[in-house]
């Protein structure tokens, strides 16, 4: 049976001193409301830091992209003046990256054969079926990797602390799918390490993913970042919005009006000298202000506009 690892990598990655931040979006369609919050949010988080911001796009998964949405994404940043530094990464082009730390994280993986067949009617948890082994003449498909047991604890800037048994809630999970591509938890974490990624803010949907993005920077002797995630958007009665409603798309030729909301919606209070100004006196005032302290746990989105001017 494969024996986890638990060695540091002998050459450690290069550290880039001081913060570095990252907005990791998929193009699957247009910057919406949610992802203009998070897009702000790990903005002016970089910034208050003096810190780098980098954006990466994460389109591994080829069924969900749709044409065009990455660019209607960059532009969508642009005008709405959140510029980053470096050139974006494009995970879809990073493949060999990825082979060649699956082979450094070998000792603790596995091949499955398990058909979502196979999994129909587990409650979630991969009970580690092929951990010792493949049947006679069972096919390879996924790769996954040995969990240990015991608690992952995370101290979240926003959420707070949080710890999740991964073996006993998730089990040894996929790093490279049946279907050819590297898994979202496992491109993640090798793009963070690799771009010196020191800060993580991004929406609460993935904060149930950090532990298991833990658990492999520790087998592979990452650092761990530090870790904000935001609110969910939720309507006025606590419930979370539908998808329809969060992925309303924002107007780039309004940029003032999606700024104002979305700080709004992050607790910021924008000051009411600032009520109509646009991106380009509004983000350096957020910047000096920005608290993330006042960033609410779980939040609610603001209703559509009483216009503000577009600049
Ligand atoms: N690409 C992921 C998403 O859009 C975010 C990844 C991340 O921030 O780690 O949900």
């Amino acid at each position: 049976m494969p024996t986890p690892i638990q060695t540091h990598l002998s050459t450690p990655l290069p550290r880039p001193p001081g913060y570095r931040g990252r907005f990791a979006p998929s193009p699957t369609g247009a910057l919406h409301f949610g992802s203009l919050v998070t897009a702000l949010a790990s903005y002016l988080d970089a910034r208050a830091a003096g810190g780098a911001w980098l954006v990466r796009i994460d389109d591994l998964d080829r069924t969900r992209e749709v044409a065009g949405a990455r660019d209607a994404i960059l532009t969508a940043l642009e005008a709405h003046g959140l510029l980053w530094d470096e050139t974006p990464v494009v995970q879809s082009t990073r493949t060999e990256r990825y082979a060649d730390w699956l082979q450094r994280l070998a000792p603790a993986t596995y091949s499955c054969s398990c058909s979502r067949r196979d999994l129909d009617g587990l409650t979630g948890r991969y009970p580690g079926t092929c951990r010792s082994g493949l049947a006679a003449g069972a096919q390879a498909r996924a790769i996954r990797v040995c969990v240990p047991a015991g608690p992952v604890e995370i101290h979240d800037r926003i959420q707070g602390p949080c710890r999740q048994d991964v073996q006993a809630a998730v089990g040894d999970f996929v790093i490279r799918r049946a279907d050819g591509p590297f898994a979202y938890q496992f491109s993640a974490v090798i793009d963070d390490a690799e771009a010196g990624i020191t800060d993580i803010v991004r929406g609460a949907d993935l904060l149930e993913s950090t532990p298991r993005q833990q658990v492999l920077q520790q087998l592979l002797g990452l650092p761990v970042p530090r870790h904000a995630h935001l609110p969910l958007a939720v309507d006025a009665s606590g419930r979370k919005l539908s998808k329809q409603s969060q992925s309303m798309p924002i107007d780039n030729a309004r940029p003032a009006e999606g700024l104002h909301h979305a700080l709004q919606f992050l607790g910021q209070s924008v000051a009411p000298d600032l009520m109509g100004a646009g991106p380009r006196q509004l983000l350096p005032w957020a910047i000096a202000h920005w608290n993330i302290e006042a960033v609410p746990r779980s939040g609610t989105r603001p209703a559509p506009a009483p216009s503000l001017p577009s600049h």
